[in-house]
């Protein structure tokens, strides 16, 4: 902190320990006396200009203990201050030397700001029509918030034109209204020009006799179906005419969409039909609807189980028990042995056809192991024509020891006469 401030810190907490001392004490008090040496201080107390936060103070202070000996202001204070009272100096503003550092606090080039705003309709030749107050409709992507900010813009402009508006910080329900009737006004004008001075003029529009349009009191031009002696609604019963195409409009889908928990086209049409009247209605709502994330991740269903292939020949073929084996290994288990717990594996071999299973005990799962479990089930049932297993490292192992074993002994002649002569393959 720098020194001007930390003077100004000593002024504040000499004002709190006043208050307090004078507080406490039950004595009257009639005049207090706060001292400071800090001009800086002084002046920023006494301005009536802003201040701001301290941006740059270089100023450096100190002295060394042989001048502070010397220094009779430090120890006396002023010279002023030892004569009466009434006859105390007064400082100006103006003569204080401090001048630099009062001036770092004072915010600096924030004059007070002056707002202006043109305000302009432009109309366009043709159909190319200003958006209200410039807002871009694609840049949002929720109808609410197009319309709040439309209706801020429209607070704003209101102040600045002096019209009386509300100073409230929630937006009314006729703000939101007056904004929304903004926006379906500019999309029909932007839209239905030719059905604008059809009506006006009687001019044939093919649209205008199919919806049998036309405008009401309110500037909309609405579409007058067989329901006029409907149980409904006045605006269910007239609906406005929306442009299909527009992004408004897919806004208002989307709106619908969503205030009906995502239901589906039909829904979202028939909600959408109490006020509006979309031509080609439904397409649209599909096509509004084909893009809502949350319904495409929930329609596309979950992850599809792959068709299960039909059974190898091996396993729906009559055979001798365990001639196609499937192997696996199960564990560990803890045996006692030796009053000690001590893992153990089991080798599962199933018959394919059967289901038949047998089980070898293992002590560890080297392929050493592996080999001993397999002679022993080779000794009890059989040798298998066909062995299936998973990838286990020890298997791949055993496999290719089995090949080495076999390769050799199937070159022997013993077992080449043996094996011709069994008939087997
Ligand atoms: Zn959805």
């Amino acid at each position: 902190m720098t020194i001007p401030r930390l003077e100004l810190m000593a002024v504040l907490i000499g004002v709190r320990c006043l208050a307090f001392v004078k507080g406490e004490l039950n004595v009257p008090i009639e005049t207090i006396y706060l001292w400071t040496d800090s001009q800086c201080v002084l002046k920023w107390i006494s301005t009536k200009k802003d201040l701001g936060v301290f941006v740059k103070n270089r100023i450096t202070r100190g002295t060394s203990t042989r001048l502070l000996c010397d220094n009779s202001l430090w120890w006396h204070g002023p010279e002023w201050l030892l004569i009466d009272s009434h006859q105390w100096k007064i400082f100006t503003c103006e003569d204080v030397l401090a001048n630099q550092e009062y001036k770092c606090e004072l915010k600096v080039g924030k004059k007070t700001t002056e707002s202006s705003a043109l305000l302009c309709t432009k109309e366009i030749e043709g159909n190319q029509i200003e958006t209200p107050y410039g807002i871009q409709c694609k840049n949002f992507s929720s109808y609410y918030k197009l319309i709040r900010v439309t209706a801020w813009v429209e607070r704003f402009i209101s102040r600045i034109k002096k019209i009386s508006v509300k100073t409230s910080k929630i937006l009314t329900c006729e703000e939101l209204k007056i904004a929304e009737e903004k926006w379906i006004k500019f999309v029909q004008r932007r839209n239905y020009s030719d059905i604008f001075s059809a009506i006006y003029e009687n001019k044939p529009n093919n649209l205008q006799n199919q919806l049998g349009l036309f405008i009401s009191d309110d500037g909309f031009p609405r579409c007058k179906g067989r329901f006029e002696n409907a149980d409904l609604s006045e605006a269910a019963r007239i609906p406005i005419l929306l442009p299909r195409g527009e992004d408004f409009t897919r806004l208002i889908i989307e709106r619908i969409h969503k205030d009906l928990f995502h239901s589906g086209v039909s829904q979202t049409l028939s909600k959408l039909r109490h006020k509006f009247w979309i031509p080609q209605g439904r397409s649209t709502v599909r096509q509004v609807l084909r893009h809502c994330l949350v319904c495409r991740r929930f329609e596309g269903g979950h992850y599809g189980m792959p068709k299960m292939p039909p059974f190898p020949r091996s396993r729906v073929s009559q055979s001798i028990p365990f001639a196609s084996t499937g192997l696996d290994y199960l564990g560990p288990i803890y045996v006692k042995y030796d009053g000690e717990n001590k893992k153990r594996w089991v080798c599962l071999f199933t018959c394919f056809v059967t289901r038949a299973i047998h089980l070898e005990l293992l002590n560890d799962m080297t392929t050493e192991e592996f080999l001993y479990a397999f002679r022993r089930f080779v000794s009890i049932r059989g040798a298998p024509c066909n062995i299936l297993s998973d990838n286990a490292a020890q298997f791949k192992l055993g496999s290719a020891t089995l090949d080495l074993v076999w390769k050799k002994v199937i070159k022997c002649d013993d077992v080449q006469n043996y094996v011709s002569n069994a008939g087997i393959r």
